[in-house]
């Protein structure tokens, strides 16, 4: 058959589309930022909780199968359990229970593709998998996180004192920094961005140790203690993920806008110390701003590329705007639910696809930076700012 016209360039389109996944199936993914697997059965009702970000109960019209993420899910994950794609919620439900949590686990990560997790140890640890167990059940690499509150609030427990407060937490993410290969900082969602940008001295950081240790309170969310821990981490040199933008009912959004902090990334820009901007949505723009003009900030659109199913290309395309492609990274963000894991790097490949294809189409990019770009936003980048060791994918090794 002789294809002319328009219709011989939609098949070309489509074919370079074809080249791209295969380019992106084969390059190693590094998914550097990510929670565990929860161990246990997941009920109908646990699995609406691990579904959203949201943490209040939904009325009426609140069935996650009825969201972006569930039609997702129902598309996506429902094959590798032997379901036809948009199957209905029940059925899957029910398929899902009849597999298991670590069969579901085990089908659903190695279709995932990921080949190293940086793993978010500070929320919920004793429910969810360990980066060693998330690496084992899927064959592939975890290194940890660090979360710089968990870390005080732990020590706070232990029953440290307001004047060792500070000596104990710098000891305490030394320690922690043996293994974990960066930390992450929640003063989006503790303060927000509008966080007094200069280092506090020691006798403010006593002064406000001394009223948080001496309360009932045992959640961080003092601002000038926030922010000692952030220096006490700019100090350590390794790179420090921030949430930023999108998250649940404790976030007040309008404050969790990267550029409110423009203060502290010029004052810690000649630190090299990496900021890693996680999420970012619907702040993606403004993250991009930063990465473009801060050489050690990176963002990425995790969590919302997975949350936003089909519409991820539309956010993914955000970010790769005015950035670098040497700062922009892949993540899931995904918790919980290995459905996350799928559908966050599926999402997340088929946008880059489907972005970078159209640019090629265009001839507004060459076939071999594609390649090359493609390969870094999906592991290169992160390997690079995190000092990883590059590691063979299990598509690769194959
Ligand atoms: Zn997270």
């Amino acid at each position: 058959m002789i294809i002319s016209g328009s219709g011989r360039h939609e098949v070309e389109a489509v074919e370079e589309r074809v080249a791209l996944l295969d380019v992106l199936a084969q390059a190693p993914a590094v998914d550097h930022h990510c929670h565990g697997i929860v161990k246990d059965e997941v009920s109908a009702q646990s699995f609406q909780k691990l579904a959203t970000e949201s943490d209040l109960p939904q009325g009426p019209g609140g069935d996650v199968f009825d969201s972006p993420v569930g039609v997702a899910i129902r598309a996506e994950c429902a094959p590798l359990l032997d379901l036809p794609r948009h199957v209905d919620a029940e059925s899957y439900l029910s398929r899902r229970a009849e597999l298991g949590q670590r069969e579901v686990t085990r089908r659903l990560l190695a279709a995932a593709n990921i080949s190293t997790y940086l793993v978010d140890t500070g929320f919920c640890a004793d429910e969810i998998t360990s980066p060693d167990e998330l690496a084992a059940v899927s064959g592939t690499q975890g290194f940890e996180i660090a979360r710089l509150e968990s870390l005080a609030e732990r020590l706070a427990a232990e029953g440290v004192g307001a004047q060792g407060f500070y000596d104990a937490f710098r000891a305490e993410l030394e320690s922690a920094l043996r293994t974990a290969v960066g930390v992450k900082s929640i003063i989006a969602y503790r303060h927000g961005f509008d966080f007094d940008p200069a280092r506090p001295t020691e006798a403010e950081i006593r002064s406000a140790a001394g009223a948080w240790l001496s309360s009932p309170e045992r959640r961080l969310s003092d601002p000038v203690l926030l922010r000692a821990l952030l220096w006490a981490a700019v100090d350590a040199g390794k790179p420090i993920q921030m949430h930023v933008g999108f998250g649940d009912s404790d976030i007040v959004l309008h404050r969790c806008d990267p550029t409110h902090m423009t203060e502290f990334l010029r004052a810690t820009v000649t630190t090299g110390t990496p900021i890693m901007l996680l999420h970012n949505y619907p702040f993606v723009r403004e993250a991009g701003y930063l990465a473009h003009v801060y050489p050690h900030v990176y963002l990425d659109t995790g969590l919302a590329a997975g949350f936003s199913g089909a519409s991820a290309t539309s956010i993914v395309r955000e970010s790769l705007e005015i950035a670098p492609f040497t700062k922009v990274l892949f993540s899931t963000d995904a918790y919980g639910l290995p459905e996350l894991y799928l559908v966050g790097a599926l999402r997340h490949r088929l946008a880059l696809a489907r972005v970078f294809g159209e640019w090629l189409e265009a001839d507004a990019i060459g076939e071999a930076d594609a390649r090359r770009y493609l390969r870094l936003l999906m592991g290169g980048n992160a390997q690079r700012a995190y000092g990883l060791t590059p590691h063979q994918s299990a598509a690769t090794s194959a």
